[in-house]
């Protein structure tokens, strides 16, 4: 039985050796997420290069997700690299200050101080320190500890309820995303968007540096999670990630299960890819088991319909790299047992108006009531593929693509299993569908007798031209 849902697993010093990244790759990897918040672009050209040597290796159809580190805010460094806070004490972020002690500490993001009033709340540390700003001094924060804890270097700070001004593209992510381009990466995510425009301004950079990613904006502020700004969002990307790490810290942990619920139901709905990240499988960082709350929450994530789970520090620094991807294919592979066919509810309401999305609806429907093994979308851009793994229509895509960059892309739709063909160029419709056949027989993909729908382009080879539709059965024209 396949997989339906796809594995997005992030690198790191755990998983940086050939060996360790071919295994996990075998064990189901489809997307390698480059953190960019680390290492410098050699060394990210370098691992890109060894991503596609393994899954070469591998013979899998492997894709690349560059993730900008975006404005992160963060506390400088300690003289003695850590302190601890006590509660009620007085504690002060200092823009100005080079070197932290037991008083006061640095700010890499000088702008702070005018983002907070008296009463602002700031959590530090992924929300383990919590800090009431009593009053702003120019460059200085004067807080009271609420929570207290031990505070090192270079911790994170998130305010609560949004609300920073910071721009999403900071200088550093607007030289990434041309180490980026350079290294071709397949999908290029961008950290706490807070409107259309930052990704716009993403998409646009990208292209100006010759990349051709798909652009997913990471949803982790507030402001984002607002239902306008996410649909401008959304119309404005390829996809979204629900990035739980920070998104806990800014709306409170406790209002993200049903915000990601109801982001991957409008993702699906406006034809948009979506990733659900961070602390799945949080404590195979150092066990070889996970938790049964894990288990529960990467099989939820799979039932909401999300395209691809993602593992962070689990693959990047863990001990288990390659067991935690094993694990998590298995979960997801049980979870999609229990997987409504959700084609009827809600085909009725659907409307479209574009000839090529009419064809993919129409192959959704006649395969799931024909019975069909499989539906074979030849398609350039892969857009075919991606409108029908919108819909569990219970019946696998399989995407034929001569273009490799399409094949990659596909690596993280739900349901959609990218294979390469040979070049299209002056062939005729029949010949290309019998062609078709024979690949998905030697991949094994279907057996004769079986019945396939075809969706194609009349004539052949133009991306966005898919016009027509037509039922096979295997063995039986050839
Ligand atoms: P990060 O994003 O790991 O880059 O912070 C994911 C998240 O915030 O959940
Ligand atoms: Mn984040």
């Amino acid at each position: 039985m396949q997989r339906h849902t796809k594995i997005v697993a992030t690198l790191g010093p755990s998983s940086s050796d050939p060996e360790t990244l071919e295994r996990m790759i075998a064990a189901g990897v489809d997307v390698v997420r480059m953190n960019f918040s680390h290492g410098k672009p050699e060394d990210h050209i370098a691992r890109a290069n060894m991503v596609r040597a393994a899954a070469a290796k591998v013979g899998r159809n492997v894709g690349i997700l560059g993730d900008l580190q975006g404005p992160k805010i963060r506390v400088g460094k300690f003289e003695k690299n850590k302190i601890t806070l006590a509660n009620g004490a007085k504690f002060i972020l200092d823009a100005t200050c080079e070197m932290g002690n037991q008083d006061r500490v640095g700010l890499d993001y000088k702008e702070l101080p005018r983002d907070v009033s008296p009463g602002t709340i700031l959590l530090l540390d992924d929300g383990k320190i919590t800090l009431e700003v009593e009053k702003v001094k120019g460059t200085e924060i004067h807080t009271k500890v609420v929570q207290g804890g031990e505070l090192s270097n270079n911790k994170g700070i998130n305010r609560k309820g949004g609300g920073l001004t910071a721009p999403a593209l900071t200088a550093k992510d607007m030289e990434d995303i041309k180490t980026a381009a350079q290294i071709g990466v397949d999908f290029l995510a961008v950290s706490f968007p807070k409107s259309a425009a930052d990704m716009y301004m993403a998409k646009t950079l990208m292209r100006a540096a010759g990349g051709h990613a798909l652009t997913i904006a990471k949803i982790e502020r507030t402001e984002a999670v607002e239902l306008k700004a996410l649909e401008e969002i959304l119309n404005s990307s390829d996809g979204i990630m629900v990035a739980r790490g920070d998104l806990a810290v800014e709306v409170g942990e406790a209002a993200v299960p049903a915000l990601q619920k109801r982001m991957i139901r409008i993702a699906r709905e406006m034809n948009k890819l979506t990733i659900t990240a961070t602390q799945m499988m949080e404590s195979m960082i150092s066990s070889p088991v996970p938790t049964r709350a894990e288990v529960s929450d990467v099989a939820n994530a799979v039932l909401d319909g999300t395209d691809a789970v993602m593992l962070s520090a689990e693959t990047a620094a863990g001990k288990f790299p390659v067991e935690t991807v094993e694990v998590m294919a298995r979960v997801a592979t049980e979870a999609e047992k229990f997987n409504p066919i959700t084609l009827d509810q809600h085909f009725l309401d659907r409307t479209f108006s574009r000839i090529d999305q009419s064809i993919a609806m129409a192959a959704l429907f006649t395969a799931h009531h024909m019975g069909a093994k499989a539906i074979a979308a030849l398609t350039q851009s892969g857009s075919t593929a991606l409108w029908m793994s919108r819909l569990n229509c219970g019946v696998p895509v399989y995407a034929l693509t001569p273009d490799q960059e399409t094949v990659r892309k596909c690596a993280l739709m739900r349901e959609v299993y990218p294979i390469l063909t040979p070049p299209q160029d002056n062939v005729d419709r029949e010949r290309l569908l019998r062609d078709a056949e024979k690949i998905l027989l030697k991949n094994k993909v279907v057996q004769p007798g079986d019945i396939v729908v075809f969706t194609c382009g009349d004539p052949v080879g133009q991306s966005g031209g898919t016009n027509s539709l037509k039922i096979v059965r295997i063995g039986e024209n050839s």
